[in-house]
């Protein structure tokens, strides 16, 4: 059986699969991944992006820090691709239970999944530092500069910085739907971000399934490995419903 009827019998007899991604799973909308330093981005910035997106640079430059985060990480036009509507279909039949995402786009929902546990937050939410009040992904892009809250205050994306911790309850929930899973479906990831790689450790069946188009270090531990993109590798799960609103 070639690998992906296998990943069709599986996803058929799965009760509680469960999909872990990362950023391929949106190069496919065309949202880049902010880490891939491009030539552009290295006549734009005078840093590397982990020292721009860390709590530290974003405190003493918050300037620099809202720049590269318009251009290199909001993209507020995107849509959802056939992995995003492939997921949601199968979590509205009822097999999948929840999917855990690195993305910080909120394409998942935009495509209809419900049960999202997004580990580095959201740009779709933003909350002034100094009275909490809230604010939308279009007016951090529409501000001039570092966003102001009405108040005076900065308005801070709800995205996990480094140098900033994951939500714990988040994280619990996670390993606990990863824990319970029969099918663990892990694509788009190069598995070397934290906590990526940790978290799958607590998957102990025997149907682990990586898709992604080059090696992880996870690999000996697949059950299942696809390098097709992850797009035609979940695009056999899309319904007509899903196709008809893709035209
Ligand atoms: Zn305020």
């Amino acid at each position: 059986m070639d690998a992906k009827s296998q990943l069709k019998k599986w996803v058929e007899e799965g009760r509680s699969i469960v999909f872990f991604g990362g950023a391929g799973v949106s190069t496919e909308s065309n949202i880049p991944d902010f880490r891939s330093a491009d030539g552009l981005y290295n006549q734009q910035y005078k840093y590397p992006p982990e020292t721009i997106i860390s709590h530290s640079f974003y405190l003493r430059e918050p300037e620099e820090f809202f720049r590269f985060y318009r251009n290199k990480m909001l993209y507020l036009d995107a849509k959802p691709n056939k992995a995003h509507l492939a997921l949601a279909s199968l979590e509205k039949a009822g097999k999948l239970k929840a999917v855990i995402t690195q993305n910080i786009d909120g394409l998942h929902q935009a495509a209809g999944s419900r049960e999202v546990l997004e580990l580095h937050g959201s740009v779709h939410r933003n909350t002034c530092s100094r009275c909490g009040k809230f604010y939308d992904a279009a007016f951090v892009k529409n501000a001039d500069g570092v966003p102001k809250c009405e108040c005076g205050g900065t308005v801070k994306p709800d995205v996990v910085l480094y140098e900033e911790c994951l939500d714990t309850k988040v994280m619990q929930k996670a390993v606990q739907y990863i824990e319970h899973a029969d099918v663990l479906i892990v694509g788009g990831t190069s598995l070397t971000v934290y906590p990526a790689a940790g978290l799958i450790e607590y998957y102990t069946g025997s149907r682990l399934v990586l898709i992604n188009k080059s090696a992880t270090p996870m690999d000996s531990r697949a059950d299942l490995i696809i390098t097709e993109p992850i797009g035609e590798a979940l695009g056999m799960f899309l319904n007509e419903e899903d196709l008809e609103a893709m035209r």
